[in-house]
């Protein structure tokens, strides 16, 4: 074991349930993570990070995923934060404030509207330049980690196009409403954002601000695919193992469950959802790592895969578990609440499947 994963092991402990309930994280747990460079591991060491690759982040990923759902989805729109300032930000914001939340400042990432889900397009939020000034004006929805950020990256139009602006939590004309009670990942401080003529430095608009909206939300949305397609992988390892444990352990009819073939082939079904969804990751880091072209649809492959069978994993060990599993608390249970949200997020599964089939439309030729 890692010295990282041993480190989130002792915070994280057996206190997801209790997080899960209270629908809150600890303040401690989120400094020392932060602290550590652990909640955004890739920001590269030049920028005060740790510099792994995406591989090693994945595997840490994964092994938070299978602890805790909540902090892996807080550990999500930091990395998702920190990757689009890398490649957005000039030098100046890179320095400034790359290395801040390789530090522990904490940020969401805002995207959604009411009227701008799985259509970005429809983005009503503005961010008008005024002077060496811009004021943006907004409504940001369902934002994760939005409770507990010190920074938030709003997407908006810009001119044009669009542009990402870092707005400090604190700034005024900033409203964060706490979204008290979602259906999993309880404690991942999901928020959703007023913004009302809030005034800030024209330098906290990041670079490459005027260019078209998807141009922007390709990366930062790239990064977010890789870290909850990662996550499910830990949800299903922690799946699998609830139900294999119970299997072996539990006798009905005068033998373990596991001796019963229907039962036996509920965890094969679960063996082969975690491997699968563990292989596709490990190709889409090595993708990113290596830089190869393939990388953005390897991440959209790699996230519908792993959320798809996580969703499906997370069912079928209730299912093993039975009345042993549904009570709330037990971890199967939570990663059925968590899993089922991991198909909507970052691209539903409907959008990547259009995607993938785009990419699929698009390489016709190469097959013929
Ligand atoms: C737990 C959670 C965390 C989130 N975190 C963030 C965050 O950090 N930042 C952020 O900006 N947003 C966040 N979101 C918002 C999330 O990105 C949106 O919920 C998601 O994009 C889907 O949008 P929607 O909910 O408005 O659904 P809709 O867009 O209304 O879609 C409803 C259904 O229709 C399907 N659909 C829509 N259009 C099509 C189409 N063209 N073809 C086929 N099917 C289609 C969708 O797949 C979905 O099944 C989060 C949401 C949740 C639930």
């Amino acid at each position: 074991m890692t010295d990282r994963a041993a480190l989130v092991g002792d915070l994280v402990g057996d206190r997801a349930d209790e997080w899960d309930r209270t629908g809150l994280l600890p303040a401690d747990v989120l400094l020392k993570l932060g602290e550590n460079g652990l909640l955004c591991a890739q920001v590269p060491v030049k920028h005060g990070g740790l510099g792994l690759s995406s591989r090693e982040n994945g595997e840490f990923t994964a092994e938070v995923g299978r602890l805790c759902s909540s902090l892996r989805s807080v550990m999500t729109s930091q990395g998702m934060a920190a990757w689009t300032i890398q490649r957005l930000g000039d030098r100046r914001q890179r320095e400034n404030h790359l290395r801040r939340l390789a530090t522990g400042t904490l940020a969401a990432v805002g995207f959604s509207e009411r009227h701008a889900g799985s259509d970005l397009s429809a983005m009503e939020t503005t961010i008008t330049a005024d002077g060496d000034e811009v004021m943006v004006n907004g409504h940001k929805v369902w934002t994760t980690a939005a409770h507990y950020a010190d920074v938030i990256v709003v997407f908006g139009r810009y001119e044009d196009g669009a542009a990402a602006a870092l707005v400090p939590a604190d700034a005024p004309g900033v409203t964060i409403e706490r979204i008290v009670d979602p259906l999993g990942c309880r404690a991942a401080g999901h928020a959703n954002i007023r913004l009302d003529s809030v005034r800030l430095p024209a330098e906290n608009v990041l670079g490459g601000a005027g260019a078209a909206l998807p141009l922007l939300v390709t990366s930062a949305l790239a990064y977010g695919r890789m870290s909850v397609a990662w996550g499910c992988v830990g949800i299903l390892a922690a799946c699998l193992a609830a139900a294999t444990g119970h299997a072996a352990r539990r006798e009905q009819f005068g033998q373990p469950l596991a001796s019963h073939q229907l039962v036996a082939g509920h965890l094969a079904d679960l063996y082969v959802a975690e491997q699968t969804a563990r292989r596709a990751c490990e190709h889409a880091s090595r993708c990113w790592d290596e830089g190869s072209p393939e990388m953005v649809t390897a991440a959209v492959l790699a996230k519908h895969v792993s959320a798809t069978q996580a969703a499906a994993g997370a069912a079928t060990a209730v299912q093993v578990l039975a009345s042993a599993g549904s009570l709330d608390g037990h971890v199967v249970a939570r990663a059925y609440r968590d899993a089922k949200l991991m198909e909507i997020i970052e691209g539903s599964s409907e959008l990547c499947r259009l995607l993938l089939a785009q990419h699929a439309v698009s390489r016709k030729g190469e097959r013929a």
